[in-house]
């Protein structure tokens, strides 16, 4: 049976570190009080629960879009961190990951955006194992882009979503980002 997680791991793992960074730091590892080795030992705990989450759901989520489709289109890691987006999402035959709702605290969002790399080697391999096509494309402009009439702005963004200044085209902002890695990569919806 599955145990129900009444916090989410990344606010447990927060809660962890504040009770273990209330214990005096330049203690040496073996001079630890009990309590202190506690608190350690839970720290180091969650950690790895949280990385054998990420991979399981990695995993997973590789696994539907191989099977999925036969050409998958994500945004370059190297160039995305280079431009300084948040995330690279996947676009794949018209489907796409919605990856901004899960990445609202700052440690929330560490763990994923750390994810993200093993993630899409997870992904490459499986693509290559099963004959599919992976396309990297420029990430630069790709939520701010209109798909619809090719407008660049940043004023297409708002809190809301996506609105084109140019020609009123609004949809939901990663639907955006993901049509237009797709329309990168040279895939027709
Ligand atoms: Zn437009």
């Amino acid at each position: 049976m599955r145990r129900t997680d009444p916090q989410p791991l990344a606010s447990r793992l927060a809660a962890a570190q504040r009770e273990l960074d209330a214990f005096p730091k330049k203690t040496k590892v073996k001079d630890r009080a009990e309590k202190h080795r506690q608190a350690a030992r839970k720290v180091a705990r969650l950690h790895a629960k949280i990385r054998r989450q990420r991979l399981d759901h990695a995993h997973k989520a590789a696994n539907f879009l191989v099977r999925g489709a036969d050409v998958i289109a994500h945004e370059d890691l190297a160039l995305a961190s280079m431009v300084r987006r948040p995330k690279p999402r996947p676009a794949v035959d018209g489907t796409f990951e919605s990856n901004g709702a899960a990445a609202k605290a700052g440690l929330n969002r560490s763990i994923l955006d750390a994810g993200w790399g093993v993630f899409l080697d997870i992904l490459a391999h499986k693509a290559e194992c099963a004959g599919r096509e992976l396309i990297r494309v420029n990430p630069r402009d790709t939520s701010r882009t209109c798909p619809e009439c090719g407008q660049v702005a940043k004023e297409n963004r708002d809190r809301e979503g996506f609105e084109c200044i140019a020609c009123g085209y609004g949809d939901h902002a990663d639907r955006v980002a993901a049509l237009n890695i797709a329309a990168r990569a040279g895939l027709a919806l």
